[in-house]
């Protein structure tokens, strides 16, 4: 698993720097974008970028805050998912702009160049899967309940099924396992699925690493993960956390096909 900082270089790219969007790429056409708590109109405790309809924000605020992660993407169409912390995945085939209708679901895939799909976290791993023909993408959200209800390869299989050629992935910023200590029943759990995930902290609690088993979810299935935005969601005062603040907003990695 590489380290990279997504750097811009299009016209898009500089319109996204100046509001706290962080862009990257991966493979041969998708681009990938990670958004912060800055450029946005919320108002405390979802202060200012929350991108999502569903932790009591002002609806007209978050309409506003999409419009302009739309407009800095470059994009005429973001689909936001509605997660469940499950592993059903959407395919959207068209362009949808209301945000009544974002889909329930934990994973977005799309062959459609052009469309944004957003993945919104608050400490869960929000991540991006494409193939190098760069014909198709998805996107994934992934806590602990998603390790065990298979999301990671339920993306990955949605992918499969229409790439061409292997498979790469992006895995944007989530919280650190020495930020979620959690108890040993969940720990059970998520070592009996995903042992990579399952950890220690220092003073020896069940903790949880979610990047490192998305990454593991990943691997065993060839994906390579190609681009990691660093940054633990906790510590890390860019982005939301809901085990930090806990009635906060959320930010959202999107991906999508270069039209
Ligand atoms: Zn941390």
């Amino acid at each position: 698993m590489s380290s990279t900082s997504p750097t811009s270089s299009s016209k898009a790219g500089s319109a996204a720097q100046r509001s706290g969007l962080l862009l990257g790429s991966l493979g041969a056409a998708v681009r990938f974008a990670v958004t912060t708590r800055a450029g946005g109109v919320s108002r405390a405790p979802y202060d200012t970028l929350n991108l999502s309809t569903a932790v009591g924000d002002d609806p007209i605020a978050v309409a506003e805050n999409r419009r302009r992660v739309k407009a800095s993407c470059g994009l005429r169409s973001v689909c936001f998912q509605y997660a469940e912390h499950g592993a059903h995945i959407e395919e959207i085939d068209f362009p949808r702009a209301s945000a009544a209708a974002d889909p329930v679901a934990d994973g977005m895939v799309t062959t459609v160049p052009g469309v944004g799909l957003a993945a919104l976290a608050g400490d869960c791993v929000p991540f991006a899967v494409t193939d190098v023909g760069g014909g198709v993408v998805a996107v994934g959200h992934c806590g602990w309940r998603g390790l065990l209800a298979g999301v990671v390869e339920a993306v990955v299989d949605a992918v499969r099924v229409r790439a061409k050629g292997p498979l790469l992935a992006a895995i944007g910023p989530a919280i650190c396992s020495a930020c979620y200590p959690v108890g040993e029943d969940v720990a059970a759990r998520v070592v009996a699925k995903v042992p990579a995930a399952a950890v220690r902290t220092p003073e020896g609690r069940p903790a949880l690493d979610l990047r490192a088993g998305v990454d593991a979810e990943l691997g065993l299935r060839g994906v390579e993960v190609t681009r990691v935005v660093a940054g633990c969601t906790y510590e890390d005062p860019r982005f939301f956390s809901h085990r930090r603040d806990g009635r906060t907003g959320r930010h959202a990695l999107l991906a999508w096909l270069e039209a």
